[in-house]
Formats: C-alpha cells, sequence, structure tokens
C-alpha cells in the first residue's frame, strides 16, 4: 500500500515516527487507498523548527518577492488541478468537476494574497506635540499552525497557507485523516515552486494527539483553525496556555428564510443546490428553511422535486454526477441519527431518508437527499449540525418570527435570504446574528470578502482584505524628533 510522505524542512517523510500509520479510505467503493504517517511529537517538533528556521529568510522577503514564489505556486496548482482532483473525489467523495474546480479555485486564492500581501499599509498617526509621532507597522506572527478539516481539504488549506505565506509566516499544517492525500499533494507545490526549505509543512495524525502538539509548541505563534465547535473550543484552551493568537471558523446551522414576494424558482434552486451540495457536507450548508406561509405549499412541492433531480454516484468513474457518497460511515450515522429523530418527534420525511437502491451503491456511504416536513425547533435536525443531505422546512407568518427562529442557536455563520423587497431584505439582514449572508443567492464565500463566524462559529477572518491580517502583528513606533 503506498504511503503518502508528510513535508517536513522540505522533504517527504514515509516513515511513521510513531510506528502507526493511517489508512485513508475511498468513501465511494470503501477501499483502502493509501496511507499516511501518524507523526510523532519529535516529527511534529521537526516540522515546527524547520518553519521556524525558513522564517527567518521567508519573512525578510519583500512581499513582492513572496509574491512571485506564491504565483509560481499557483501556476502549478492549476497545472495538477485534474491530478489533484482525482485524489480529491477519491478520499473525500465529491463529484470529479467539483474536486478539480476547488484546486483551481485554491490557485486563484494563492494569487489574491500574493497581491493582498503587497497591500499591507502601516500608519503615521500625528501627536499631541509637533517633535512627536506615532508609526504603526505591520509585522508577520511567525510559525502559523494550520488545522484543517476533510469537507474542502484543499481550498480551506489554500485560504490559510496563502494568506499565512504572503504576510510572511511560515506554515506547518496538519491536514484532516479523512482526506490527507490531497492537501499533501497541495503542499508539494510549494516545494516544487522554490520556496525556501521549511517554509510549509505537512503533518499527519490524530487531531487530538499530532494536532495538540503542534498547537502546544512554543515556536508555534498563531493557530488557524477550521472544523467543529467542539474541537475548536479545545484548540482555544490549548491556545490559552501561550496566550496564541487564533482564528476558528467552526460549525454552523444555518437558516434560509424565503418570503412571500421572492422569485420562487431561484429560491427553489438556490436551497437545493446549499442544502446538499457536498452532500451537506459544508459549513454554510442550510439546515432548515422557513418559508412565508401563503407559498409554503407551493415551495415545498418545488423542492422536493428539485431534489428528486439530483444524481447520485461515484464520481470518479461517472462524471456527471451531481452529488457522492458521505465522506464516512460515522458521518453517514449521524444524519440517520437526525433524520430518525425527527420521525420520533412527528416530522415527516417527502423524499430521501435512506440508501439509493441499486447494485451500484452496495459499496460506499450514499444517502438520498432528504426533506423533512412538520417539523419543531426541538429537533436535532433543525437544532445540531447535521452536516449532511438532511433538510427540515416550516412555514412561518411573521418575520420576526422567522428572524427570531434563525437566531434561536449557538451556532452564527451564515443565513440565506429570498425576497424581492427591499425593505424586507434590510430588515432580515439587520436583523439575523451571523458573519455571512447570502440575499438572492447561496454562494456566501467569496475570495475576495471577509469570511467569519458569529457566536460558536468562532471568530477572525479567512478571505477578503482582512484575511491576511490574522497573520500580522501590530507593532506602535513613538518617535521623537530632535525639534
Ligand atoms: P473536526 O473538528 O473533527 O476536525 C477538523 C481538524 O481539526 C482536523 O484536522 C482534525 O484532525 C483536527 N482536530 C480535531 N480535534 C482536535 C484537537 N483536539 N486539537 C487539534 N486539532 C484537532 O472537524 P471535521 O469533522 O474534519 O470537519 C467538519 C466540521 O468543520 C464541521 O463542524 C464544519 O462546520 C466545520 N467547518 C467549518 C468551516 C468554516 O469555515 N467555518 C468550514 C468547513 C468546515
Amino acid at each position: 500500500m503506498e504511503v503518502q510522505g508528510m513535508i517536513i524542512g522540505g522533504k517527504f517523510v514515509t516513515e511513521s515516527g510513531t510506528g502507526k500509520y493511517i489508512d485513508v479510505i475511498n468513501p465511494a467503493t470503501e477501499e483502502v487507498i493509501a496511507r499516511v504517517p501518524a507523526a510523532s511529537e519529535e516529527q511534529v517538533d521537526e516540522a515546527v523548527q524547520a518553519a521556524w528556521k525558513a522564517f527567518e529568510r521567508w519573512s525578510r522577503f519583500s512581499p513582492f518577492e513572496r509574491a512571485r514564489f506564491l504565483h509560481k505556486a499557483a501556476q502549478l496548482v492549476e497545472e495538477r488541478a485534474e491530478e489533484i482532483g482525482r485524489i480529491l473525489t477519491a478520499e473525500e467523495g465529491k463529484p470529479l468537476k467539483e474536486a478539480v474546480s476547488e484546486v483551481k479555485g485554491s490557485a486563484e486564492v494563492l494569487r489574491y494574497f500574493a497581491e493582498a500581501g503587497k497591500r499591507v499599509f502601516g500608519e503615521i498617526i500625528p501627536l499631541d506635540k509637533a517633535n512627536l509621532q506615532s508609526i504603526v507597522i505591520r509585522q508577520p506572527i511567525g510559525v502559523v499552525a494550520a488545522i484543517t478539516p476533510w469537507n474542502y481539504p484543499v481550498q480551506l488549506l489554500a485560504w490559510k497557507v496563502a494568506a499565512a505565506l504572503a504576510a510572511g509566516c511560515t506554515v506547518v499544517a496538519k491536514p484532516p485523516s479523512e482526506t490527507p492525500l490531497s492537501p499533501l499533494k497541495f503542499l508539494a507545490c510549494f516545494l516544487d515552486a522554490g520556496l525556501p526549505e521549511g517554509a510549509v509543512n505537512g503533518v499527519t495524525g490524530a487531531g487530538s494527539v499530532v494536532g495538540k502538539s503542534l498547537i502546544l509548541h512554543p515556536l508555534v505563534r498563531k493557530v488557524s483553525f477550521t472544523g467543529s465547535t467542539e474541537a475548536g473550543k479545545k484548540v482555544m484552551e490549548y491556545c490559552a496556555f501561550g496566550v496564541k493568537r487564533v482564528s476558528l471558523e467552526l460549525g454552523g446551522q444555518s437558516p434560509l428564510i424565503v418570503c412571500a414576494d421572492a422569485d420562487l424558482e431561484k429560491a427553489v434552486k438556490g436551497g437545493v443546490r446549499r442544502s446538499f451540495r457536498n452532500m451537506g457536507q459544508v459549513c454554510n450548508s442550510v439546515n432548515r428553511i422557513y418559508v412565508e406561509k401563503p407559498i409554503y405549499e407551493t415551495f415545498v412541492e418545488k423542492f422536493v422535486a428539485e431534489t428528486r433531480k439530483l444524481r447520485i454516484g461515484n464520481g470518479l468513474t461517472d462524471p456527471d454526477v451531481d452529488l457522492g457518497p458521505m465522506v464516512s460511515l460515522e458521518a453517514l450515522e449521524k444524519v440517520k441519527e437526525h433524520i430518525e429523530d425527527a420521525v420520533r418527534k412527528g416530522a415527516k420525511v417527502l423524499c430521501g431518508g435512506k440508501k439509493p437502491e441499486g447494485e451500484q451503491y452496495a459499496k460506499g456511504y450514499f444517502f438520498e437527499p432528504t426533506v423533512v416536513v412538520d417539523v419543531t425547533h426541538d429537533m436535532l435536525i433543525m437544532r445540531e449540525e447535521t452536516f449532511g443531505p438532511a433538510v427540515g422546512i416550516m412555514p412561518f407568518e411573521s418575520l420576526e418570527e422567522a428572524i427570531a427562529w434563525s437566531n434561536a442557536t449557538r451556532y452564527g455563520l451564515a443565513a440565506y435570504v429570498y425576497t424581492s423587497s427591499l425593505e424586507r431584505a434590510r430588515r432580515i439582514c439587520l436583523g439575523l446574528e451571523c458573519g455571512n449572508i447570502g440575499l438572492n443567492n447561496v454562494d456566501v464565500a467569496t475570495i475576495y470578502a471577509p469570511y467569519t463566524g458569529w457566536k460558536e462559529s468562532g471568530f477572525g477572518t479567512d478571505l477578503g482584505p482582512e484575511g491576511i491580517l490574522s497573520y500580522l502583528e501590530m507593532k506602535h513606533i513613538k518617535v521623537e524628533f530632535a525639534d
């Protein structure tokens, strides 16, 4: 069985310091496709030491020099998009065209931050005496630990690595154990782009072991984490020991509000896409839909019809499918549990709720996209992050009610609104407690604007002009002139 090497100090390391390896499984076939080492504490230390050493050189390059390396890496990522995309599909399950587009999008992230690095400015502040002046500059923090999840394993890593490198930081990445292969292939592009040895490292292993020792390492100055709220809380705890800078992009439980004056076709298409894309395994997936009473029945009917059109299959061998399998048996069990809980409490399943029928689904973690009605807010599907292809729909009578329901969650990542009324749009958008809102669209994450969570969905910013600031410290220099 092939062992995909970690990247430590510019070298591929296939041996495991612990002697243990982690199997990587293709969720469409349940076959083991490769293995990665479970790194030891010494290997984590080696990676951090390498990043620390490289920081001295990398941070002294001008942003223009760093940009040249990042553009070169972007070119390699783009050239290898098909190859990396195939690996991504094989380990995560999403259809190949989506995987390739994820990788290509990651090249674009590198280009964006390469240029953003050139636009990090300081400030000169006048003071109360003529011979005094305050100068504020920004400097790279140091070694960054980038810990990421499996649902967008290349893209989410790119958000962090690109911004950190552009800021002048160096990186030790800890990709997820479910999907470590495509992130390591992505990281290899930095080696091949000629970045100084150790500027980018990647270690693999369990989050609670390898992730923890990486965060606790005294030379790591900043932790950029994307993952579940539960793990995020632990990360925050570990960071407290060293008062480390930390950004947390965590879980979500996102509502979609559809007003009676909305473009119904658009709202249905958008809702289906955001509920089921990547099998609902997206942090900003729609989990619950509130539809204004007069259009409720029509919306539900059209939503179910649109859902039934989605084609499920092995995204590697059938390029035309819309949905692949779920990433793991554990993820699949959670969706089933949420649906069973809803049904037990009186909900009705209008479509899906089971494994698709047919020989081609005998193996693999396939599941039909599921629409549930007659839901209440004590059901898991309406309260917790299902992280799977199941959505609850319920009618609302007043905007206040829809806003209050939307906010009645510990999460605050994203929300979606469909309305043609400017006034209602304004009221809803101002009232929602979350970091990202899609108004008459469902694609809130864009490279060019900040992406952030409220409440237990985290804090700190990936992407946009603010994305790079997370990797910079401010320094105030108060200057006294002779006269
Ligand atoms: P997870 O929290 O289990 O794991 C994420 C990463 O953290 C993995 O690399 C894992 O190994 C590591 N990890 C786990 N426990 C750790 C610990 N104690 N210390 C250090 N590292 C640890 O999440 P997952 O199942 O891989 O991903 C799904 C979750 O990620 C969902 O909750 C989803 O909403 C969230 N997510 C959030 C965003 C966002 O931008 N807000 C984006 C994608 C996914």
